[in-house]
């Protein structure tokens, strides 16, 4: 394993470069992707983004957005690609077998594997890496790379604009404890170059269809549990309810962190019946391990405050597992 700045020289000369990230990717996820694409374009390099599933509409507006590959729609130009890559770049998650059936197609490729990721326990499938758990996102170790690189100069709009999303959307517009003095200058460098953080944050929070909003309304009105001895809240979807509000991808981002902001609530779930799989997502506050729940009991992982995990068990059947782990973390619920 070599540390990144020993890419410089390999990236002196065009290369063939995919950019790949994890499934439903994020605001961070294809932010530091298409950030780290333009980057690339612009020293020289023959760049594909390729993701493992398509990803919600309210990050269509990013540039570059119109030259991204989703796998599953272009499987065949997408395995050539990464056959063909001299270097495959794999942008926030830290494990091949988190990229579904991409995982296996980017472990048999001959390229070089160049990681950049914030999450914990980084698997080792990668020959270089740009790695630190404390980083907020990873579109903030993109600008990192960019400044390692020596190019820092070379920050534009299209750059900016991307990296900005990303930094937004994983600190939670700039709350969350990973916030840091670092970051803000991070921040003011990409809002001098042309990042419109006012448009952004428009474009990313405030563009739902009318029956979005409904629908987190009947979530809060007549999904939402409160189970007060253990200061948890849980929102359990089923496919129904998913399909009478016309559901798509991205509308239930989010919808987790309104069962969190109760008052005193430290744990919330939102528990998603999606037909291949039963989806979680766990957010906490303060020293509550969400991500230690998502491993032990999810086949899943993250961040302290911020994981997910699977089941394959139906919805019914995740919901009371979720309820019956509970009584575990009852002290530490209640510190
Ligand atoms: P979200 O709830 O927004 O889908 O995911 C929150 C965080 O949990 C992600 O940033 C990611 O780190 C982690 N995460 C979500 N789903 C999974 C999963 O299935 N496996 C693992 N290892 N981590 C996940
Ligand atoms: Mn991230």
């Amino acid at each position: 394993m070599q540390s990144i700045t020993a890419l410089k020289p390999l990236l002196e000369t065009a290369k063939n470069i995919v950019i790949t990230t994890h499934p439903k990717p994020d605001g961070d996820a294809m932010g530091s992707s298409l950030g780290l694409y333009h980057y690339l374009l612009l020293k020289g390099h023959n760049v594909h983004v390729i993701t493992p599933t398509d990803y919600p509409f309210f990050l269509h507006w990013l540039p570059g957005n119109g030259e991204v590959i989703v796998y599953p729609d272009q499987p065949q130009q997408s395995e050539k690609l990464i056959a063909d890559a001299d270097i495959i770049f794999c942008l926030d998650f830290n494990g091949l077998k988190r990229i579904n059936g991409l995982g296996d197609v980017v472990g048999a490729a001959p390229g070089i594997k160049v990681m950049i990721d914030h999450h914990l326990e980084p698997e080792g499938f990668d020959d270089y890496r740009l790695w630190n758990a404390a980083a907020c996102a990873t579109a903030e170790l993109v600008y990192d790379f960019m400044v390692q690189m020596g190019d820092k100069a070379l920050l534009n709009k299209s750059i900016a604009s991307c990296l900005y999303c990303g930094i937004m959307t994983d600190s939670g517009s700039f709350r969350f404890n990973s916030v840091t003095a670092h970051l803000h200058r991070v921040v003011a460098d990409l809002i001098e170059v042309g990042a419109d953080n006012a448009r952004i944050h428009e474009l990313v929070y405030d563009t739902y269809s009318e029956s979005r909003t409904r629908f987190l309304g009947y979530c809060l009105k007549d999904k939402l549990q409160v189970f007060e001895e253990y200061r948890t809240a849980l929102i359990a979807l089923t496919q129904q309810d998913l399909d009478e509000y016309n559901v798509g991808s991205g509308d239930t981002e989010g919808i987790v962190n309104y069962a969190l902001s109760i008052n005193n609530i430290k744990f919330a779930a939102i528990i998603i019946d999606r037909a291949e799989i039963v989806k979680l997502s766990l957010r906490s506050k303060g020293e509550f391990p969400a991500n230690e729940v998502a491993k032990k009991y999810f086949e899943g992982g993250g961040h302290h405050n911020a994981a997910g995990g699977q089941s394959q068990l139906s919805l019914e059947e995740t919901v009371q597992k979720f309820i019956s782990v509970l009584p575990e973390y009852k002290e530490l619920l209640n510190v």
